[in-house]
């Protein structure tokens, strides 16, 4: 559920025309919808409010300081994956007793500045990851509290991009080996064990895969315990899927209830790593049709967004449903809409069926929320878009438009290149 309707003919964010915010912010644009984005959190956090947990928002979905702001505010903690994102929720003004941090490749400078901070845990992915932290807390004369992140070899049904608990993956320790694990973990003086984490991928749309792997988890658990081996965290990560076209992810209430019928009785606190199904819809990024032409083999719909804008399309070959924000004619036609960049693998849709536009119309691709700007570039030295918080009647600007100058920003010719080639050649 989200607040982009048409009313009449004119696609409105919340009670804001999106023609208006296009005259106000220019295109390319992000628009979000406040009511949405608090309406996501407060469904989800309350579909888990019988049971002891936190709702920690995946930073990496969607990293605004604004929007961060927002979940804060509801209460929620963050998790990050790294120190840019520790440093972004830092200045959001989260209490970093709510931050978690995982992914495979945390750095010693990283792990020193989340230990200072004082977050609630490392979800550690490798053995020697481990190590590094517990040499990081012995320099820093602290405990650093952890959960080992599983990989419980569970196909979670989605795009091989994003899964991630499949044996195959990057992420995390094995199952069967995490007990071992587990054991070293005790064995060193500068950790604490707090939990288990486990985060089998994105974009899943049935709450099968999400069972089987907290089943899987739960065995771990009882083994720890039988060990003294005190678990207070269970971490299930994120992934809970949206509908980009028509996808039916389960609603949040459902998902809870899947969950939390599996650990009843249990004394455990639930941690909770949702990104996508809080923030991708409830943002849209809005373009400007700058030409349209007509192959022998397809039309083109050429707009001022691209790939480095969005790169959903490209990378997953993901489909974003693409309105236009007025409606003109009930005129359709079969078009590919792509950007401007210079790659073929630049394009928003192909073969779409799209109503009929012309230069100078506007679209909204829909759900853009989650790593929509979060994944953006500046290939082709394009200047990101702004981004923009609509809540009522009102906007604000989150993100300014970037400028050329931000495009150089911290670039430096140095002084040798300045001398002329000839005289360099002499
Ligand atoms: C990406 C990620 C998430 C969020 O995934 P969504 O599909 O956006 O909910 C949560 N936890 C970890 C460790 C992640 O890498």
């Amino acid at each position: 559920m989200h607040y982009f309707n048409f009313k009449g003919n004119d696609l409105y964010c919340e009670d804001t025309p999106l023609r208006s915010l296009v005259e106000k912010w220019g295109t390319p644009l992000y628009l979000y919808s406040h009511r949405t984005l608090c309406r996501h959190f407060e469904v989800f956090d309350s579909a888990f409010e019988s049971y002891s947990h936190l709702v920690c928002f995946s930073v990496k979905a969607n990293s605004n300081l604004a929007l961060l702001k927002i979940f804060i505010t509801q209460g929620g903690g963050a998790d990050v994956v790294s120190g840019g994102e520790l440093f972004r929720v830092l200045k959001a003004g989260i209490d970093p007793k709510k931050v978690v941090y995982s992914g495979v490749g945390k750095t010693e400078e990283e792990i020193g500045f989340a230990l200072e901070a004082g977050i609630l845990m490392f979800n550690i992915e490798s053995s020697e990851e481990l190590k590094v932290i517990n040499q990081q807390a012995k320099e820093l004369d602290t405990k650093a509290p952890i959960s080992i992140r599983v990989n419980p070899d569970i196909d979670p049904k989605t795009h091989p991009y994003i899964s991630t608990g499949l044996k195959k993956n990057k992420f995390g320790i094995d199952l069967p080996r995490s007990l071992e694990e587990y054991r070293f973990a005790r064995s060193l003086k500068h950790i604490e064990i707090i939990g288990v984490d486990c985060h089998i991928g994105s974009q899943i749309t049935e709450t099968g895969p999400f069972v089987e792997a907290l089943r899987k988890v739960i065995t771990l658990i009882s083994e720890l315990r039988q060990e003294g081996i005190a678990i207070q965290y269970l971490d299930l990560g994120g992934g809970l899927g949206i509908t980009y076209a028509e996808e039916v992810p389960p609603h949040p209430n459902e998902y809870a209830r899947a969950i939390l019928s599996e650990i009843q009785g249990q004394a455990l606190t639930l941690i909770l790593e949702p990104g996508r199904v809080i923030v991708g819809n409830a943002g849209v990024l809005v373009t400007k049709v700058l030409y349209t032409k007509s192959t022998q083999e397809k039309n083109f719909v050429i707009v001022d967004a691209g790939m480095n804008d969005l790169i959903r399309p490209s990378l997953y070959n993901a489909y974003q449903e693409i309105v236009p924000i007025a409606k003109k004619t009930e005129e359709r036609y079969t078009a590919d809409i792509v950007g401007p960049i210079c790659e073929s693998g630049d394009f928003l849709a192909r073969d779409r069926l799209l109503t009929k536009v012309q230069k100078g119309d506007f679209l909204a691709i829909m759900s853009a929320g989650a790593y929509g700007f979060a994944m953006s570039s500046n290939y082709n030295s394009r200047p990101r878009p702004a981004e923009v918080l609509v809540s009522g009647n009102d906007s604000f600007l989150i993100r300014q438009r970037e400028s050329f100058e931000d495009l150089i920003r911290g670039e430096t010719i140095p002084d040798f290149l300045s001398y002329s080639s000839t005289s360099r050649a002499r």
